[in-house]
């Protein structure tokens, strides 16, 4: 394993950053709204099951964030899905084009993280790229990812997202982002990721269904533990600043036991089945949705959760946090 250098300040350089990675106490601070924009989209569309969760053009993105700074959000996760889908050459352009705008609308009162894959760019939907022999083509893909992780930096993003959980590619953007002089960019990886059925609403919404097969050749399998475990050390060696468990509540068990063998805090991803889950139920008259999205944020903070990405970000403040 090549070393590459590890930065502490990397996550000490704002007072955003600093706030979500404070230990002792949980508020608002501590939540990841996530956004999406999509090249296609005129009027924001309402994603199915995700009570108030869009997506959005630019303009919509904007408003969006601007409404939700007012409710004490500053951390967003962006999904962005370009018009154009392709196998190999990737134009990253309308990427670039949604990142500046943001930064330059909001400029350091947030911290943008973005999604770093490759499935909302093919058009198969799989978040690599593939040989002739429709085996993974591991060394193009970290390549492309890498490239990817490079144009989001340069366009402002503050936070790099890798989601697509392809063997080395930590390591490869960390070196990449280290040559292009980002070497103060932190680095929060999709660390374990499992090929979970909650998945649903999410890939609708980012366009990003893989039109053949399922992602089970490269995400994590929900009854392998030690596999869990070893996906976010790996990661963690390969110089992650921070990690992640997704899905959220399935993948509580796991938190602490990453965070004693990493040293590096781990995050919970609630996603968008979990979300809908609650978000459907209300709609029934079976729930109360800010009582249960409350519970299940004390549950992930309970197992030790540095930070939790949620399509209810935005509601946490008026709940009390
Ligand atoms: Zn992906």
């Amino acid at each position: 394993m090549e070393r590459v250098e590890k930065k502490l300040h990397r996550l000490k350089s704002n007072q955003i950053l600093r706030d979500l990675c404070s230990e002792t106490n949980f508020s608002v601070s501590h939540f990841v709204q996530p956004v999406f924009v999509n090249e296609s989209i005129i009027n924001n569309e309402e994603i199915l099951g995700l009570k108030d969760n869009f997506v959005m053009s630019i303009e919509g993105s904007i408003k969006q964030i601007d409404s939700d700074i007012a409710k004490g959000v500053r951390n967003f996760l962006l999904f962005i899905s370009p018009q154009k889908k392709s196998s190999k050459s990737f134009n990253l352009g309308f990427h670039q084009k949604v990142i500046s705008s943001i930064k330059e609308e909001f400029k350091d009162d947030i911290n943008l993280w973005t999604d770093v894959c490759l499935c909302s760019l093919t058009d198969h939907g799989h978040c690599c790229l593939f040989d002739n022999n429709q085996s993974i083509d591991l060394d193009n893909t970290l390549k492309e990812i890498s490239n990817i992780a490079l144009s989001y930096a340069e366009a402002g993003s503050d936070i790099i997202a890798p989601s697509d959980m392809m063997d080395g590619r930590t390591l490869s953007i960390r070196k990449t982002l280290d040559n292009k002089k980002f070497s103060m960019k932190p680095i929060v990886s999709y660390s374990t990721k499992f090929s979970s059925n909650f998945y649903g609403p999410f890939r609708e919404a980012a366009s990003s269904a893989p039109s053949f097969g399922d992602r089970k050749q490269y995400q994590l399998d929900y009854r392998s533990k030690s596999e869990a475990i070893r996906a976010s050390i790996r990661c963690a060696e390969e110089g992650a600043d921070m990690l992640m468990v997704k899905p959220g509540l399935t993948s509580i068990d796991l938190i602490n036991e990453i965070r004693e063998k990493t040293n590096l805090m781990v995050g919970s991803y609630q996603v968008s089945g979990e979300y809908a889950g609650l978000c459907l139920s209300e709609e029934k008259g079976l729930l109360n949705l800010n009582e249960s999205l409350k519970e299940t944020w004390h549950v992930m903070r309970r197992a030790g959760a540095q930070y939790i990405i949620t399509y209810g970000a935005r509601l946490a403040k008026e709940m009390g946090f």
